[in-house]
């Protein structure tokens, strides 16, 4: 067969855009060799419907294997009783979360997206405001950050079945044992959503939500630093509240919900390549060199955000826990959208993104979000954060100046030479 040139072709200019330049986007990281040779590895061929042990497939004992390594490594990271490895990105673990504890219409209580929550949190776009009763919790407009206070009084009046505690572009540490509180005070379902600072919160960096949430569920490509995909936790498994019997009459543990609302209720066959990029990812995951990778995503944050703020930028709850930060960029005249587009042309890659409050549309915003993850796996120091925020700031107030945008990325092509795109 011919090698199909024009696709290779792409994917070599897509490793060159990746190479040359500085990657700020906060969900986004780069996977080690390894990781990537599973993903592409002939695991790709395979069905295994079903769960190890109990497949709809023959010839699944290879897959069975690595799936429970995967599951095992997940258990111990995490400090989980059970963990659910196969859906395929981290909306389709929250599909399945709901799925499993909720009634199309039901109250769910989310994080607003305009504050910084998930599309999967109710968004009226999304599957999640479609189908569920969406009301949702913010941030406080004077001080970026949650007023727990607050989501007490939103749930008393609202009722909500299932709460989640968990955002895209947050970046203060979540206080999970008052959600667990708050969610106990009304006899909601409490779900934690840890896509972004997963990799932060396994090696204990910030609040455990497993030992307070019912449900944890994480993507694995951000802060963790796997492949694309999702994943559920339990900390325990606890009886569904919701009295679905099985035949002997006993209630129906959530863990037997959770993996049916996976399979087959949200998807078919699982990824068995990308389980296989899970489970090294997660191996990796465990050693000290990730805690001290980890250690260095927060103080490079930290010496981003103190940076930017000395240049009078205005983060969102005026600074950062974990390794992400939200920018009000409106006191620099320029919009989310021209800052993303001025940036990407210096070779800076980062997301418009709303900002709380925001009185500009979702395609052009008011803000930009950065996290450190994906240039931290290259190497990059403190030093290094202060020498990015001097280029951003060179972009932002020269955004419309095509030469001065030449020649901030001749800089991020030189500073971005000599370090490596892999572990
Ligand atoms: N939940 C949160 C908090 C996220 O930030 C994201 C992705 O950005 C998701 C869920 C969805 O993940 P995916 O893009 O894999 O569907």
């Amino acid at each position: 067969m011919q090698r199909d040139e024009q696709i290779f072709e792409l994917i070599e200019a897509e490793k060159e855009r990746q190479l040359h330049g500085i990657e700020l986007i906060a969900s986004e990281n780069f996977v080690s060799n390894q990781v990537m040779e599973a993903a592409g590895s002939v695991l790709t061929n395979k069905y295994a419907e079903g769960y190890p042990g109990k497949r709809y497939y023959g010839g699944c004992e290879v897959v069975d294997e690595v799936e429970q390594i995967a599951i095992d490594r997940a258990k111990t990271l995490f400090g989980a009783a059970y963990v659910n490895v196969q859906p395929h990105s981290g909306s389709q673990a929250n599909t399945a979360v709901y799925h499993a504890c909720l009634t199309p219409g039901d109250k769910i209580l989310g994080f607003d997206l305009s504050h910084g929550g998930h599309l999967t949190h109710g968004s009226p776009v999304n599957f999640s405001g479609k189908l569920y009763d969406p009301v949702f919790y913010g941030v406080e407009q004077e001080t970026g950050v949650l007023n727990y206070d607050k989501i007490q009084e939103i749930a008393t009046k609202e009722q909500p079945k299932l709460i989640i505690a968990g955002a895209s572009a947050y970046s203060r540490d979540i206080d999970f044992e008052r959600f667990r509180v708050i969610a106990d005070s009304v006899g909601a379902i409490l779900l934690a959503d840890i896509s972004h600072p997963a990799g932060l919160i396994a090696k204990g960096i910030l609040n455990d939500p497993l030992p307070h949430c019912h449900i944890v569920t994480t993507t694995t490509h951000k802060t963790l630093r796997g492949p694309r995909g999702g994943m559920i936790m339990m900390g325990q498994d606890f009886d569904n509240p919701f009295g679905i019997t099985l035949k002997n009459g006993s209630l129906r543990k959530m863990s037997s919900l959770l993996d049916s609302a996976v399979f087959p209720g949200n998807q078919g066959g699982p990824l068995e390549h990308i389980i296989a990029a899970k489970a090294i990812a997660f191996g990796e995951a465990l050693t000290d060199e990730f805690l001290h990778y980890q250690l260095q995503v927060k103080q490079n944050a930290n010496a981003m955000a103190n940076a930017l703020v000395a240049k009078d930028y205005h983060i969102i709850s005026g600074g950062t826990d974990n390794h992400m930060m939200l920018i009000d960029l409106r006191n620099k005249n320029v919009s989310g959208k021209d800052a993303e587009q001025a940036l990407v042309k210096a070779d800076i890659t980062a997301n418009k993104n709303m900002v709380p409050f925001d009185d500009k549309s979702p395609f052009v915003t008011s803000g930009i979000r950065l996290g450190t993850a994906a240039v931290t796996t290259r190497g990059l120091k403190e030093d290094d954060m202060i020498a990015i925020v001097e280029l951003i700031d060179e972009v932002i107030t020269n955004f419309d100046d095509e030469a001065t945008l030449e020649a901030v990325k001749a800089k991020v092509n030189a500073m971005m030479k000599d370090k490596p795109l892999f572990v």
